[in-house]
């Protein structure tokens, strides 16, 4: 089995669910007492947030980078950025380490692929939602890539940042995530990309008109499946 290096706190609140989801699918497949290598390097979110809103990326990149560097000093055979949005500095954090990084949109693209979707909506943080750095990477795969109205883009991002990421989880914007993805699905998207690792704490399959593709769901089952090398 390999070992997984995590770069996660971004926020914490989403990395609990990555350690859980990666160790419960080692457990189905080789059942028993069976669990993931996991070495997590989890970061103070509140210095990374700063870098994002000032747009010091590179900073940021930098802090990530030399996180990786730890992990892969650790003995990890790949590594996990466990975030959406700071997948904006993934090339950085890749020229500073020798092992591969599990790119996340590149993971969900895949698992859109599987599924037959063509044209998909996209929610996460503003700079996910608005900047190149992912959609590109799922329109490169011939994805058209849909986001709500501008908005709406900043009630999403707000309740990101102000409340998923504080573990706060409220009804009214459960409503209003459905209302958004009900958009979404009037722009033309076949499924909806739960694009922020903290959204699938709000949002279900249940929730949602459009078939929710999780990337925290997809990204851990991803790890899960390459550290037990399939
Ligand atoms: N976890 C979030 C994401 O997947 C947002 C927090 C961050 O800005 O990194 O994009």
């Amino acid at each position: 089995m390999k070992t997984i290096g995590l770069i996660g706190g971004m926020s914490w609140e989403s990395t609990v669910p990555y350690y859980r989801i990666i160790n419960e699918e080692v457990k189905n497949r080789l059942g028993g007492l069976h669990s993931a290598k996991i070495i997590l390097y989890s970061v103070e979110f509140d210095e990374i947030e700063r870098c994002q809103s000032s747009g010091d990326w590179e900073k940021s990149g930098d802090i990530l980078g030399k996180a990786a560097q730890g992990l892969e000093a650790a003995g990890a055979n790949f590594l996990l950025i466990c975030t959406n949005t700071m997948h904006k500095v993934a090339p950085q954090v890749a020229s500073m380490v020798h092992i591969p990084i599990v790119h996340i949109a590149a993971a969900t693209a895949d698992e859109l692929e599987k599924h037959g979707i063509q044209k998909v909506g996209l929610l996460g943080t503003k700079y996910t939602m608005t900047q190149d750095f992912y959609k590109k990477i799922l329109i490169d795969r011939g994805i058209d890539v849909v986001i709500p109205d501008m908005a709406d883009v900043d009630i999403v991002n707000d309740v990101i940042f102000h409340e998923l990421c504080m573990g706060e989880i409220k009804e009214e914007s459960r409503r209003q995530f459905q209302r958004i993805i009900d958009g979404l699905k009037e722009k033309g998207a076949e499924g909806v990309i739960l694009g922020c690792t903290e959204i699938g704490l709000l949002i279900q399959q249940s929730d949602s008109s459009l078939p929710v593709f999780d990337t925290t769901l997809i990204h851990a089952k991803r790890a899960a499946a390459l550290a037990l090398d399939d």
